[in-house]
């Protein structure tokens, strides 16, 4: 039985455009432009250098830490290594391939002779060498998700929820690659030691649970689809949690600590992937959306291909496009340029024509709470503006500013067409920030008593 979770909101979804297209190729790129950064943690060191030649699903960038290795997603000669804008803003060390159009697979890439003879440690290899992290956009790397949670999960959640208006990826993923996305449900259930894994998904996606409850009637897979109400932001991993079990993830924990983990859809493929075939994260799915988009589709391309490809792909852009998002509307990056390439965690490109956009040069709070409401974390986005406008940061910490995930629920919701979340990422830089410069200080006073006590020895 699904749960429902406090607060969110209900956007009209835009699935239209997309949702009945299916994944198509794109023609390979001439080159891709792969960051050494597509994971939560520290960026990999490139392990190949100008005029080197690759191939497909070699490993190219090393992680150390938290992180994920990275590889050729074509094979060809190494242009440059060297710094390129990518969708976070600014400038990343990225290794830039130029495609021999050979697609040739490197040998580093080897099946297993009996996937399902692997142990469970042999399975958590397989995906940390795969490079696999959460493709929904957290991109956290998965095989620490998988090793941190096994003894402490009993309930692993794969999110369809797919509740960002435009995004359209996941849902043709389950309807044309249901086989694999099972096979990834059967390894997770293997590697958590469970009986099924659950479907959290949105019933905007009636064909998707069809053809799942067929499959699973048909193979016996240990695999349950949950029907879930559309609610944003439904694919939040604490409110999938939520909706699913019914328990609450507390305030500054993960779901783990409540006995969840949570998988993305594309990512259970990958799981699939890597531990049947062997094979690396190298293509993403990635839906073109958006008014400003002359033919909307969801397309499959190359780790690193440069986005602006696949506009080209989708008819080019509508003269008056004024904004260009990397992700959901919700969620999403506002980019400056289509020079950047797709990641592990692009789910999807957005452009904006015409005048979609509805700003107020200077919103005014009218105190109406429905900030309040919309908030899933509980929080008082009205109040924790006004102290990041302020700069308030003991006020922002006991506000609880930390939890807020930024989905823009509350923004969304406001009347006034308050500047919300943009406020609170400001206000949790600047209790980033106070964090910091608290410990340098306390480290600093901590030496300067160690050196005055040596010296007094
Ligand atoms: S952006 Fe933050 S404050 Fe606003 S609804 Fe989401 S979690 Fe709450
Ligand atoms: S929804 Fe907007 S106008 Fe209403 S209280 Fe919140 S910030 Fe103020």
């Amino acid at each position: 039985m699904a749960y429902a979770f406090f607060g969110g909101v209900h956007p009209h979804d835009m699935k239209a455009a997309t949702n009945a297209k299916a994944i198509q190729q794109l023609p390979p790129p001439a080159e891709v432009v792969i960051p050494m950064s597509m994971h939560f943690g520290a960026p990999c060191t490139p392990l190949v250098k100008v005029g080197d030649e690759v191939k497909v699903g070699q490993k190219i960038g090393e992680f150390r830490g938290l992180g994920a290795p990275i590889h050729a997603s074509v094979s060809g000669k190494v242009k440059a290594v060297e710094p390129r804008p990518y969708s976070m803003g600014g400038n990343m060390m990225a290794v830039v391939i130029e495609n021999d159009f050979q697609d040739t697979l490197s040998e580093e890439v080897q099946a297993p002779a009996d996937p399902d003879a692997l142990s469970v440690e042999e399975m958590i290899e397989a995906v940390k060498n795969a490079g696999i992290v959460g493709m929904g956009g957290a991109t956290f790397p998965t095989h620490v998700k998988i090793s941190g949670g096994i003894g402490k999960v009993d309930t692993v959640i794969i999110n369809g929820a797919e509740c960002e208006p435009y995004i359209t990826g996941d849902h043709r993923t389950l309807l044309e690659r249901t086989e694999e996305f099972i096979g990834g449900c059967k390894y997770l259930a293997k590697m958590f030691g469970v009986d099924k894994v659950v479907i959290g998904i949105e019933v905007n996606k009636q064909d998707a649970i069809n053809k799942l409850n067929e499959t699973i009637a048909k193979t016996q897979a240990p695999v349950a689809v949950e029907p879930l109400r559309c609610r944003y932001p439904q694919g939040g991993e604490k409110q999938l949690c939520q909706a699913v079990t019914g328990k609450q993830v507390p305030p500054g924990a993960l779901p783990a600590n409540i006995g969840c983990a949570v998988f993305n859809v594309n990512t259970t493929c990958a799981i699939y992937r890597a531990i049947a075939k062997g094979m690396p994260v190298v293509s993403k799915v990635v839906t073109v959306s958006g008014s400003g988009v002359i033919e909307p589709k969801n397309l499959e391309c190359p780790i690193g291909t440069p986005v602006s490809c696949l506009f080209d792909e989708c008819g080019g852009l509508k003269d008056n496009t004024y904004k260009i998002i990397a992700g959901g509307p919700m969620m999403g990056m506002a980019q400056y340029t289509c020079d950047i390439p797709v990641g592990k965690g692009t789910g999807s490109m957005l452009a904006f024509a015409d005048k979609e956009e509805q700003t107020v040069a200077n919103p005014q709070c009218i105190r109406c709470g429905k900030c309040v409401a919309a908030c899933p974390m509980h929080l008082e986005p009205l109040f924790m503006y006004q102290y990041a406008e302020k700069g308030m940061v003991d006020e922002l910490n006991e506000a609880h500013i930390m939890d807020c995930m930024e989905c823009g629920a509350c923004a969304y919701a406001c009347p006034a067409r308050m500047h919300l979340t943009h406020m609170f990422k400001t206000g949790k830089q600047l209790v980033k920030d106070k964090m910091a410069a608290d410990k340098a200080a306390a480290e600093a006073k901590k030496a300067a008593e160690e050196k005055k006590e040596a010296v007094a020895k």
